[in-house]
């Protein structure tokens, strides 16, 4: 049953094409959905609509609104709709109506009308169009976008709408909106001088700046410091492997789609493909050896580089690339440590995102499709077991979770843990998936305390996911500016006149000697002209020094967003951002 709002949405829609046909009568219509926030509409139209169209086509919907419009159904034979349409010159839903009759066998269409629109569909509606509020609806962008989204086919112009119940919910969306914008990764990546994807490099490969990379840094040695002290065990494997490899763990059947197409050896003719995940590597360091239950759990972790090919149409910025960094980890371990081990997963990732001021996580346990148990591979009282160990997990440590019934991999139950940003947007980024596909693929064993050979458990967990995807969020979510801990630039140093700079310079450099990342800002330029700079760069803390700090060993200190702390010694500011810095802050 499609809720009210999806209805209402995909309505708007047949309005916006009913307002299309009145300024295009040549107009051919495509398909016109109602989406996550709204709703759009394809149109094969006699020119290129430009963005003063919108509000034109927005007081045409007004209008239709106004006349209290009916949404009229008929049945049809699907033979007399094909001529109806035919006549029209509408090919795009004859096409349509092929394909119905030829995948669904269907006989007989339902077509509605409203005004002189008339339109192939399978509703539902509103009854009538006044149950579209005329201040609820806005008409949003312009796009391009290919018939059944084939590069094959012609490009139609697509139409972008948000509709909501009232005024004040598009009005709250649109503020969303309008913040997600100002805090995109990509705007402000530009700003800060944060990353570049070359066009001569290759779409969806990240070319990290000095700056992003320190923070990349920041976090990777502070991940494996963590881990460290958890008992993991850091390893490095190849960015390659033989197609062998693949074959065995199953992406090649699974997976192809998604991995960049294969290269030779030149010699042996043998083929390689780039990874696009590190699990069969470790596979293969377990295999090296044969192994007791005394080495369990064995937990290895690699920031593994990896290559996925994601369609251009798909890629984001960070958020979406094609190269990108994992922050994996393999526990291997007995059945009889599954819970202890899973529950250690849980700990590890509230550790660390515990230092990032999320809103909130939200937690997603994918388990089978009950009425499908076949499609899994793996015993199922194995899996009946897993499930209920993460649960119980789960419930002990006092976690809310929602369960997605069919959402498992074909080879274990997904515990995806969704973060909120500070906008209250949802990411996915920590994951915890169990395997019972690979440890049999490849044959993985240990000698158990009887004596004989068992199947381990292995689960995979990221904590950021990618770095990649991690540092995009970071960005939007501090809004470029990150925290004193991991700011590239902590602290500039500004002189207000010439004769000060030696004074800023020693200033920077006892901060220097602090692990502070600090830079002097002695450029002829107006006091004035580099607060603005600093604050713009989102920098932490701008110190501002001339004759009076000079002569006092003082520095007059700027916090961002809180404006002037007043004088302090150069001593105090260093144990109070020392502090923060040790706090995470
Ligand atoms: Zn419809
Ligand atoms: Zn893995």
């Amino acid at each position: 049953m499609k809720n009210n709002l999806e209805t209402l949405r995909h309505s708007a829609s047949h309005l916006l094409a009913a307002a299309v046909l009145d300024i295009f009568p040549e107009a051919k219509f495509a398909i016109g959905p109602a989406t996550e926030d709204g709703f759009y509409y394809d149109f094969d139209l006699p020119r290129t609509l430009i963005p003063e169209d919108l509000p034109i086509l927005e007081e045409k919907m007004r209008t239709l609104i106004k006349q209290n419009l009916p949404f009229e159904r008929t049945e049809i034979e699907s033979e007399k709709a094909k001529k109806l349409f035919q006549k029209a010159g509408q090919f795009y839903k004859v096409e349509l109506i092929e394909d119905l009759e030829k995948t669904e066998l269907v006989k007989k269409v339902s077509l509605y009308k409203t005004g002189s629109f008339v339109d192939l569909c399978a509703g539902p509606h509103v009854g009538k169009s006044g149950q579209i509020k005329p201040d609820a609806f806005k008409l949003l962008k312009i796009a391009g976008a290919y018939w059944r989204g084939s590069e094959k086919n012609k490009m139609l112009q697509r139409v972008y709408g948000l509709a909501f119940e009232n005024k004040k919910d598009l009005e709250e969306y649109l503020e969303r909106l309008e913040e997600a914008r100002k805090r995109d990764h990509r705007k402000i990546g530009k700003e800060l001088d944060l990353f570049t994807i070359s066009e001569k490099v290759g779409p969806g490969l990240i070319l990290w700046h000095p700056k992003l990379s320190l923070v990349r840094e920041l976090l990777e040695s502070w991940w494996r410091q963590l881990h460290r002290e958890r008992g993991y065990e850091y390893i490095y494997t190849p960015h390659i492997g033989r197609a062998q490899l693949w074959e065995t763990s199953g992406h090649l059947d699974f997976f192809r789609d998604s991995m960049y197409p294969s290269f030779k050896d030149t010699e042996t003719e043998e083929e390689y493909f780039l990874k696009p995940m590190s699990c069969p590597f470790h596979v293969e360091i377990y295999k090296s050896r044969p192994r007791s239950y005394r080495e369990l759990p064995i937990q290895w972790n690699e920031l593994g580089t990896c290559y996925r090919y994601e369609k251009n149409g798909e890629l984001h910025g960070m958020a979406r690339p094609r190269g990108f960094t994992q922050d994996d980890a393999h526990i291997i371990c007995t059945p009889e440590q599954l819970k202890d081990e899973y529950r250690k997963a849980i700990e590890f990732i509230l550790d660390i995102y515990g230092a990032f001021s999320f809103k909130e996580l939200k937690y997603y346990l994918s388990v089978r499709d009950p009425n499908n148990l076949g499609k899994y591979v793996g015993d199922s009282k194995v899996w009946e077991t897993a499930e209920s160990t993460i649960k119980e997990v789960l419930e002990e440590k006092g976690i809310k979770y929602e369960i997605e019934e069919g959402g498992a991999k074909f080879y274990g139950p997904a515990l995806d843990i969704k973060i909120l940003d500070a906008i209250g947007r949802e990411w996915q980024c920590p994951t915890i998936q169990l395997d019972m596909n690979l440890p049999s693929k490849f044959g993985m064993a240990y000698i158990g305390p009887d004596g004989n050979e068992h199947v381990p458990i292995m689960l995979h967990r990221t904590i950021f996911g990618a770095m990649e995807r991690f540092c995009a969020v970071l960005i939007e979510h501090y809004a470029g500016a990150f925290p004193v801990w991991l700011a590239p630039e902590q602290v500039w140093v500004l002189p207000i006149g010439e004769k000060h700079a030696e004074y800023a310079r020693k200033i920077a450099s006892s901060l220097l000697s602090q692990n502070i990342r600090v830079k002097v800002k002695d450029e002829n330029e107006t006091i004035g002209k580099k607060i603005r700079e600093g604050e713009m760069q989102k920098i932490p803390y701008l110190l501002v020094v001339g004759d009076k700090e000079m002569e006092s060993d003082l520095v007059a200190t700027r916090e961002r967003g809180k404006r002037d702390l007043g004088t302090m010694k150069t001593e105090e500011f260093i144990e109070k951002i020392k502090e923060e810095i040790k706090n995470k802050l």
